[in-house]
């Protein structure tokens, strides 16, 4: 089969590799219909993620057919089109059973960690992918619902959801602030209106971006390179400040940022992938009693939000922006890349 492999930092080609084959009873392989290139598959490439090595398939998201099943999988059969999720986790773990899958102690690649695909196994940016744990983490593709917009599901939707929305405990009333409107920040968006919020706020230095931001949901935009950007925000609330502010970028900047809006008592999410410390003044806001979270997706909103989708409670099919062949997967990346010029959001790789 041909797949994506990356060859350590800045190297990456589409190439001839062997067929995955079943390596456990609880495997299955699954032909790809559709996948997708998230921002952490260029921070491998950067080389900021040394735990990927020369010879790996990047990509964890995908939906498509599956080809085989290992013996111990009664669940699924060949034929089932199925959504892969992003974090391969056994569900039988002390971990998986707290609902920590992200987190799952199972020993696949290094363990402890349920994030493995394109990571410590070969991952989904190929013609094959070879699934662990496949009766716990694949799910049924609803009739209806188009491979590319399920693909959404891998991934971007239940982290906006679980470590944006429900970390930050967004509740019927509350103003939301989201900093980052990248795929993940309209995930954010989307998934916090199922809570009821008053006003959900966009914050962005690409006007782009924010005006986007409002077909998915938000109700006000505010750009952050106006030197007021923190007034605008201010002066949207009672004047303490949001009730819950999710970071979904991954610098110093951003996290500064939502601290600077939060009022006391409420939330602060991060969502983002930092690739530095970030600084945390506890002597000037531990009097405001602030509830601080951040984590690893665990995937275990994907079924609900499969629902909701596939009743068109949610959509996110519009955070789609381009599409390409599988085999044109090296344009494909070349694009995403330069998204603030080709105004990328998700690329979506057809087989
Ligand atoms: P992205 O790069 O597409 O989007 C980031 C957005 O932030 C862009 O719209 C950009 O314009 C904006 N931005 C950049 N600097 C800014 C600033 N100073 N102020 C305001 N906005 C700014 O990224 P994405 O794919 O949407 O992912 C967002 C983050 O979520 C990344 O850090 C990613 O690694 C992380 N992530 C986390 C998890 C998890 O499990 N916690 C899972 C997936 C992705
Ligand atoms: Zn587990």
């Amino acid at each position: 089969m041909k797949a994506l492999v990356y060859h350590g930092p800045g190297k990456k080609s589409w190439e001839e590799v062997p067929d995955p084959r079943i390596q456990a009873p609880t495997d299955a392989i699954v032909r790809i219909e559709s996948t997708t290139i998230c921002g952490t598959d260029l921070h491998i490439l950067k080389g900021d993620v040394p735990a990927v090595t020369d010879g790996r398939i990047l990509g964890h998201e995908g939906v498509g057919v599956i080809t085989e099943v290992g013996d111990a999988v009664t669940e699924f059969a060949v034929g089932d089109r199925v959504i892969l999720s992003c974090v391969s986790a056994c569900g039988k773990c002390s971990n998986c059973l707290e609902g920590l899958r992200s987190h799952c102690l199972a020993p696949e690649g290094a363990s402890g960690i349920g994030w493995i695909f394109g990571h410590l196994i070969d991952g989904t940016q190929a013609e094959l992918v070879r699934v662990p744990f496949a009766e716990t983490s694949l799910y049924t593709l609803p009739e209806g619902v188009d491979a590319d917009t399920a693909v959404l599901i891998s991934d971007i939707l239940p982290t906006g959801h679980e470590i944006g929305v429900k970390y930050g405990a967004v509740k019927a009333g509350d103003v939301v602030a989201v900093v980052g409107t990248g795929p993940v920040g309209l995930a954010t968006i989307m998934t916090s209106k199922l809570y009821g919020p008053s006003k959900v706020i966009a914050i962005d230095i690409d006007p782009n971006r924010v005006e986007q931001a409002k077909r998915f949901g938000a109700t006000h935009g505010v750009v952050s390179t106006d030197a007021d950007w923190r007034d605008q925000v201010i002066a949207l609330t009672d004047g303490a400040g949001v009730d819950v502010a999710i970071e979904a970028v991954g610098i110093p900047q951003t996290w500064d940022m939502v601290l600077d809006i939060v009022r006391p008592g409420g939330h602060v999410a991060n969502v983002g992938v930092h690739g530095k410390p970030v600084e945390l003044p506890l002597d000037r806001i531990w009097i405001e009693n602030l509830h601080i979270s951040t984590g690893l997706v665990n995937t275990d909103t994907a079924g609900m939000l499969t629902k909701l989708v596939a009743e068109g409670i949610i959509d996110p099919s519009g955070f789609i922006s381009h599409h390409f062949a599988l085999s044109d997967i090296e344009s494909a990346y070349d694009t995403f890349s330069r998204a603030a010029e080709t105004k990328a959001l998700k690329v979506i790789l057809n087989a």
